[in-house]
């Protein structure tokens, strides 16, 4: 065990002085013993109690010492728990069994108390370091994980940023394409933020912003994706969504953003924080990632045109 709490050592014996004798050894040690009386029973007690190490007896009625050894390294959960084989036999034949069937070491009885000790000291030691390796290996891929995140985050708005939205929406469109579905992308810009910025600073814009991601993610189906694309760009992938349902999400976030009131937004050339939106639909509107993002960007253009808190969703 990686901390430091007392190893527990699963006897696995049929005779019961013999239990009796390796748990006095072992506990004198400062070893927490269970023990077991045949295979069966044991491999409740590893499933049950995760020892640290297991000493198993060969010979046993119903199912034997290397059955169960087998069994145990086996499975991804109890193959790491070292199995020492106790023999009674000092034969080159049994111990050739016991390594195929995945045994780590061997004692032979009559038990020597040191030796017992030493060996299990050993296998402890290497238990010890494989599983702070694998502590390691998992927090490995915590950090691994992390990164990702990282790396496809906005930190401003905590949305997902534009490597994340590019890799999203090819992805989306290669599956429609696959699976002949729709898939809509709706370009949000906001209005005037120019303006904004300029009369009330940076930082109030930058509260716009993480306000305005709030709601966009908000107000998306936990299957879409909300991404800020650029500076004071965002973006919805609506995936499995035809044209006419994206510019119906389209028309309920324009209007969600006129009514949400925004600090300062009664300074803004049209009285409110407001955003111009274009919308591109896959089949519709094109077949790959930039014919739909230039097509979504036109339109937002023309939403601009057209006077802005505005969709344009055909043209
Ligand atoms: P339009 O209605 O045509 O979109 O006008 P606009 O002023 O919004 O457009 P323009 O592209 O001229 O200005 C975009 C502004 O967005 C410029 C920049 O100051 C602001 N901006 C971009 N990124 C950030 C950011 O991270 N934080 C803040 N506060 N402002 C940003
Ligand atoms: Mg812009
Ligand atoms: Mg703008």
């Amino acid at each position: 065990m990686a901390n430091n709490t007392p190893n527990r050592i699963l006897v696995v014996d049929d005779v019961p002085v013999n239990i009796q004798l390796l748990t006095t050894y072992l506990s004198s040690e400062g070893y927490i013993v269970v023990s077991a009386r045949d295979g069966k029973e044991a491999l409740d007690f590893v499933r049950d109690v995760r020892p640290d190490l297991v000493l198993l007896d060969v010979m046993m009625p119903k199912m034997n010492g290397f059955d169960v050894c087998k069994i145990l390294k086996s499975d991804v959960n109890t193959k790491f728990i070292p199995v020492i084989m106790v023999t009674a036999l000092n034969e080159l034949q049994d111990k050739i069994k016991g390594m195929d069937s995945g045994a780590d070491d061997f004692l032979s009885k009559p038990f020597n108390k040191l030796e017992l000790l030493a060996r299990v000291r050993s296998l402890l030691r290497i238990k010890y370091l494989h599983d702070e390796l694998q502590e390691k290996v998992i927090e490995l891929q915590k950090t691994k994980e992390e990164l990702r995140q990282l790396a496809i985050t906005d930190g401003l708005t905590g949305l997902y940023n534009y490597r994340y939205f590019k890799e999203h929406l090819q992805q989306e469109v290669t599956r429609a394409l696959r699976h002949r579905l729709h898939v809509s992308l709706i370009m949000i810009d906001i209005d005037h933020f120019k303006h904004y910025n300029d009369t009330n600073g940076h930082p109030a814009g930058d509260v716009v912003l993480r306000n305005l991601g709030h709601l966009l993610k908000d107000n998306i189906r936990s299957i879409d994706v909300a991404a800020r694309y650029g500076g004071e760009e965002f973006s919805l992938i609506l995936i499995e969504t035809n044209k006419d349902a994206a510019r119906v999400v389209a028309e309920k976030v324009r209007r969600l953003v006129e009514k949400r009131s925004f600090e300062f937004e009664g300074k803004q050339p049209l009285g409110r924080i407001t955003i111009s939106t274009g919308v591109a639909t896959f089949p519709d509107d094109g077949l790959d990632y930039d014919v739909l993002v230039t097509r979504a960007d036109q339109r937002l253009y023309l939403a601009k045109q057209a006077g802005r808190n505005a969709i344009i969703a055909d043209s």
